[in-house]
C-alpha cells in the first residue's frame, strides 16, 4: 500500500468519524496530521486506517480511531495545555494530543512496559513529535514532576480514579478515564472549585491499568 492509498483511507476514515460520531473539526484536523500507519506494526499497516484497535505487542493495543477521537473531544484541549497521558502504548494518542495543544504545550506520557515506552519514543521520533516526553513508570501514581496538568488522558481501565491523578489535575482541569474491569465505563472528570464532577460517557473496552492504584498484575 503506497502513501496515496494510505492518505485516501485516512480521509475516508475521518469523514466517517465526523459523520457517525460528530467529532469536532479541531480533532479531525489533528488526526489528519498524524500518520497512524507509522504507529502500528508493519504486519497490520494496511489496516492502519480501519476503525479498529490493533495489537502493538506485549498483549496491548492501540485504541480504535473513534475512541481516540471521542476522548480528545471530551478532553477539550486548548492550545498550550500541559497534558498527562497514562498508557503511552504506541504513542499515537499522545501525537494527536500534541497536535491539539500545539508547540507551546506539551504532552507527558507514562508507560509501565519498557518495550512499549521505547516503541512510543521511536514512533514519535519517526513522526517528528518533539513536545512529547515518554516516561517509564507506574502511571497510577501520575507524574508529580510536571504537575499540575490542564488535561489528563488515561488509556487503560482503572478500578477507580487514582487519587494521585486527581491531586495532579489543576483546578478547572479535565480528565478522561475508563473505569471498571469486565464492565467498563468512560468518565469525564472535572475539577471545579475544589469539587469533583464525574460524568459517565458510555461503555468502553480497554486493557487494564496495572499498578499501585490500578489492578494487580495477577488479578487481570
Ligand atoms: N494510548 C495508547 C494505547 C495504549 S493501551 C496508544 O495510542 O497506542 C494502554 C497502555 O497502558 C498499554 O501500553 C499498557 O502497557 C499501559 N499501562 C497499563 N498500566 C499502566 C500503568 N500503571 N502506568 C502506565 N501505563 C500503563
Amino acid at each position: 500500500m503506497n502513501d496515496a492509498d494510505l492518505e485516501r483511507k485516512r480521509d475516508i476514515l475521518l469523514n466517517k468519524l465526523k459523520n457517525a460520531y460528530g467529532v469536532s473539526d479541531e480533532v479531525i484536523s489533528a488526526m489528519r496530521k498524524v500518520p497512524r500507519h507509522i504507529f502500528v506494526p508493519e504486519n497490520v499497516r494496511a489496516r492502519a486506517y480501519d476503525d479498529t484497535p490493533l495489537p502493538i505487542g506485549r498483549g496491548q493495543t492501540i485504541s480504535a480511531p473513534h475512541m481516540v477521537a471521542i476522548m480528545c473531544d471530551l478532553l477539550d484541549v486548548k492550545k498550550g495545555d500541559r497534558i498527562l497521558e497514562i498508557g503511552a502504548g504506541s504513542g499515537y494518542h499522545s501525537a494527536v494530543l500534541a497536535e491539539l495543544t500545539g508547540r507551546e504545550g506539551m504532552v507527558i506520557a507514562v508507560e509501565r512496559v519498557d518495550e512499549l515506552a521505547d516503541l512510543a519514543r521511536r514512533n514519535l521520533r519517526m513522526a517528528g513529535y518533539e513536545n512529547v516526553k515518554i516516561v517509564k513508570g507506574d502511571g497510577s501514581l501520575g507524574y508529580p514532576e510536571n504537575a499540575p496538568y490542564d488535561r489528563i488522558n488515561v488509556t487503560c481501565s482503572a478500578p477507580d480514579v487514582p487519587p494521585p491523578l486527581l491531586d495532579q489535575l489543576r483546578e478547572g482541569g479535565r480528565m478522561v478515564i475508563p473505569i471498571g474491569r469486565h464492565f467498563q465505563e468512560l468518565y469525564l472528570v472535572i475539577k471545579q472549585r475544589g469539587k469533583i464532577k464525574k460524568i459517565p460517557e458510555g461503555g468502553v473496552m480497554f486493557v487494564p491499568l496495572i499498578g499501585e492504584y490500578g489492578f494487580r498484575e495477577d488479578e487481570v
